[in-house]
């Protein structure tokens, strides 16, 4: 068959020179394994000038071992024989020794060469250097990781989210059901913090809420204590396996750290200070339970505590 051109697109002219040209032309690098002596029968020159090791110190697949990462060597190696044995081919990323002493992620694909038996004969394939798209994959890996940070962070105050709130809550319930543990919640909110905006501005709200944020986390003291912003000037914190005398004493601790602040409110009918309320619940959760009535039964006492004045925790109701 020919092109319009008259060149024999079919078959390509079977002489030597012309796929030594080929092979030793491209970036990636060729190679040939014997299989019955596991030896290179041979490699392309290309890879000295990516490895820095010459052609012919590639003698066997002992040199291809010895010249791969420490960490990638044991199951590339076991990976690369059993696909073989089984007559398979196959591709394995791994990073490969320099002669310098780098690392070089590399892509190896193997095609296995049966004999006319169907014996397999010798190993052909192809090293492509694979380390800018490793390096991307990488970055990409990090970006993503932080994305995930991000996306479970608030942006003002930098304490977790309510959507990580979703996610721990749910965590948490369950631990408190299986083990059989009081799970305590405390909800908080800022008293008159409309009139705070109304009087010092909107930025100067958004400060109060990242000091009010920053005092009330550092009452998560045990490892499994959670915080974070549940709402716009509210907080909330969650306290596995903790009863409610400990809430107390917890909510109490929030109070006192607040009043410690001395943050003017000019605007506040509860004190000349920056104030909460908080509505605390503790829970042994049934089967029957819910998270939702939960933390409506929390939410409940919190209105409590702004009907009874402000500044102040309900534990009841
Ligand atoms: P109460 O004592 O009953 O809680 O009164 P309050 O004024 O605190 O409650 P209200 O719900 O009426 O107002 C909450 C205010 O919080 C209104 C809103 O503008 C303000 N707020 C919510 N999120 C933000 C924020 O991100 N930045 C600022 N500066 N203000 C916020
Ligand atoms: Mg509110
Ligand atoms: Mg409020």
């Amino acid at each position: 068959m020919s092109d319009s051109n008259g060149i024999n697109t079919l078959n390509p002219p079977l002489n030597a020179q012309f796929y030594r040209t080929l092979l030793e032309s491209t970036q990636a690098i060729p190679w040939q394994i014997d299989w019955k002596t596991l030896k290179f029968s041979y490699i392309g020159p290309q890879i000295e000038t990516l490895l820095g090791w010459t052609q012919d110190s590639w003698k066997s697949v002992e040199d291809w071992a010895e010249r791969m990462h420490p960490e990638d060597r044991d199951w590339a190696v076991d990976y690369c024989v059993s696909q073989s044995k089984a007559g398979a081919d196959h591709e394995a990323d791994y990073r490969a020794l320099t002669k310098k002493g780098d690392y070089v992620w590399i892509r190896d694909v193997v095609h296995v060469i049966r004999d006319e038996n169907g014996d397999v004969e010798s190993l052909v394939g192809f090293m492509f250097d694979i380390s800018e798209r490793k390096k991307i994959e990488d970055k990409l890996f990090d970006l993503q990781k932080e994305l995930e940070d991000l996306s479970f962070k608030d942006g003002l105050t930098n304490v977790a989210n309510r959507r990580m709130f979703d996610s721990i809550i749910e965590v948490e319930w369950t631990n408190a059901r299986r083990n059989n543990q009081p799970l305590s919640v405390i909800l908080f909110d800022i008293d008159f913090f409309k009139q705070y905006n109304d009087i010092y501005g909107h930025i100067q709200g958004d400060d109060c809420l990242k000091k009010v944020a920053k005092v009330l986390s550092q009452s998560a003291t045990r490892p499994r204590d959670f915080f974070a912003r549940y709402g716009g000037e509210e907080f909330i914190l969650v306290l596995p396996e903790t009863d409610i005398e400990s809430a107390r004493k917890v909510a109490d601790r929030c109070r006192s750290l607040i009043f410690k602040e001395q943050i003017p409110h000019q605007g506040s009918d509860a004190s000349h200070i920056v104030t909460v309320s908080m509505g605390i619940d503790t829970t042994l959760p049934e089967h029957t339970d819910t998270i939702k009535e939960f933390l409506q039964s929390v939410d409940r006492r919190l209105y409590m505590a702004k009907q009874q004045g402000r500044n102040r925790m309900v534990d009841v109701g």
